[in-house]
């Protein structure tokens, strides 16, 4: 069995509470806000990883695609993990590749 971590926040190590389904304007992602400002949102694949990006994006600054069109990497901090969603878990890494979920974080700087 490979140690897992409880899911916590890579920029201020907060507990976080598993993803909920989330609607905000266009945007309809799996995902999560942490006190620190940063958002997560999941991607149940692992496979789509540039899309659920632009979405931690478009999340990060409130459902606004333009703006998180507009940013630049100097404008935010982000971090990929690897989670389980049975339970609710970080997963080493290293593990198996290419299977089961990952976490995109996000954390735009001068907020
Ligand atoms: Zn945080």
């Amino acid at each position: 069995m490979a140690r897992t971590r409880p899911l916590q926040c890579p920029f201020c190590d907060n507990y976080l509470a598993p993803p909920v389904d989330i609607k905000m304007k266009s945007l309809e992602i799996t995902g999560g806000i942490c006190t620190c400002g940063a958002v997560f949102v999941l991607d149940r694949s692992g496979h789509n990883l540039g899309e659920v990006f632009l979405d931690a994006l478009t999340f990060a600054g409130k459902g606004d695609i333009d703006k998180a069109m507009a940013l630049m990497p100097e404008d935010y901090e982000t971090e990929t993990l690897d989670y389980d969603i049975h339970t609710n878990s970080l997963r080493p890494r290293g593990g198996r590749k290419g299977r089961g979920g990952k976490l995109i974080f996000v954390r735009l700087k001068n907020q």
